[in-house]
């Protein structure tokens, strides 16, 4: 298992891309809207995992309500596993609260599920399978 990337959100892609590239001299690999879930991302190389800055198409969406609630900060950890049908099965199995059951088409066309963060420490827990 490798940490897939970090999900930070963020009110402007622009002014978050400022700090992560022009100041901390990070590449940005692509950038992306994932319409399904209101959001814009850019996500940014850094050793093995990435970072992915996240933006809200609307107030409404996910990100945006966590922006509204919290301000900009860490939203998420993604985890890359090989088999996401078999890792949400198996925590499900420990008592695991999943907000995705069965997994979505997430940024770089890649399986996604959301674990709630009610059984992850507090932490929003993201599954990824690439295919
Ligand atoms: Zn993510």
């Amino acid at each position: 298992m490798k940490i897939d990337h970090i999900g930070i959100a963020t009110r402007q892609l622009k002014e978050a891309i400022a700090l992560w590239q022009d100041a901390l001299g990070l590449e940005v690999d692509s950038t992306e809207v994932v319409g399904e879930q209101g959001v814009r991302i850019a996500m940014l190389p850094i050793g093995e995992t990435h970072i992915e800055l996240l933006e809200p198409l609307t107030p409404e969406s996910p990100i945006g309500k966590f922006l509204d609630r919290r301000g900009p900060g860490i939203h998420h950890i993604a985890i890359r596993v090989d088999d996401i049908r078999m890792a949400l099965e198996q925590l499900k199995e420990k008592g695991a609260r999943l907000i995705d059951e069965t997994p979505r088409i997430g940024a770089g066309d890649c399986l996604v599920a959301f674990i709630h963060p009610s059984s992850t420490n507090g932490v929003l827990l993201e599954l990824v399978q690439q295919q």
